[in-house]
């Protein structure tokens, strides 16, 4: 289990910040990430303090078929395949492509740097989504291993979750037989607030064989790094989600080994 993608057709419920700070969070612990910001609104990018044009994202390492050049390394051991705020029309040239299922997971498979494989230099490699379940979605679910679903503690938050599943499900049939759901993370918790509560406790209910057991809370924190560039434990390491993300990190590398000594 190495490429994992931060998935949720829903905008605002936490996808870049958990794939971002959860990276960072495992950097610390020794490993080596790739995040891939396959979203045109690149916020995983400007979130780590990188912006570039089209032409120094992974727009041209698409079409160059190598993404050496275009990977950047803004934090010890976290490194980025930036997006770019010029690609708003990816999705729609994405349709004219030969195996338009398959261009990420073509350039993954492909990517080498340093000489090596990506999928062998790089411990993890996680991919941020954009909000919706169009054409790149389909091809992050089909270069990716694993789903990480996001879920924002706040009304509606399961709706829609049906869909999402039914669609990883369709996937993994159809394109990527090896794609499983590896995890879901409550973002947004406020312990205070009764509804926080209540999602929770449903989406434990529902999901519970899936579940991390961290959830992620509430604080300014974390828009302040990023208007920084920067994930919430570079911005301030002792903040509540700083250490809730370093939590995370523990709990989803004892799922990782679980899954290595299962299968
Ligand atoms: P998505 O990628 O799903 O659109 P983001 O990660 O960009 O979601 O988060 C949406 C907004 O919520 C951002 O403005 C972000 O700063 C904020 N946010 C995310 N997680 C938290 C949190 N734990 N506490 C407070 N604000 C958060
Ligand atoms: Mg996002």
């Amino acid at each position: 289990m190495k490429v994992l993608a931060f998935i949720n057709q829903k905008g605002g419920v936490g996808k870049t910040t958990v794939c971002v700070n959860l990276a960072r969070a495992l950097t610390l612990e020794g490993f080596k990430v790739l995040v891939i910001d396959f979203d045109p609104q690149a916020n995983a990018s400007s979130g780590l303090g990188v912006r570039v044009k089209k032409q120094q994202s992974i727009y041209q390492a698409i079409i160059e078929e190598k993404v050496e050049p275009f990977i950047k390394q803004p934090f010890s051991g976290l490194y980025l395949l930036p997006s770019s705020i010029d690609l708003v029309g990816l999705e729609i040239e994405l349709v004219d492509y030969p195996q338009r299922e398959y261009v990420l997971r073509n350039l993954i498979e492909k990517g080498t740097y340093l000489q090596q494989p990506i999928k062998e230099f790089f411990d993890f490699i996680f991919i941020d989504s954009p909000p919706s379940l169009g054409l790149i979605t389909v091809n992050i679910l089909t270069a990716s291993q694993g789903v990480v679903i996001p879920l924002q503690c706040e009304y509606y938050a399961l709706e829609g979750l049906s869909l999402l599943v039914r669609t990883i499900k369709g996937i993994k049939k159809s394109l990527n037989p090896e794609l499983m759901l590896f995890g879901l993370v409550l973002t947004m918790y406020d312990g205070r607030n009764r509804l926080s509560h209540e999602v929770a406790e449903e989406a434990e209910k529902h999901f519970k064989w899936i579940i991390f057991k961290t959830r992620i809370p509430r604080s300014v924190k974390v828009s302040e790094a990023q208007s920084f560039g920067k994930p919430v434990i570079d911005y301030d390491r002792q903040n509540r989600v700083s250490l809730a993300f370093k939590e995370l990190s523990l709990e989803f590398l004892d799922r990782i080994r679980e899954r290595q000594t299962l299968g």
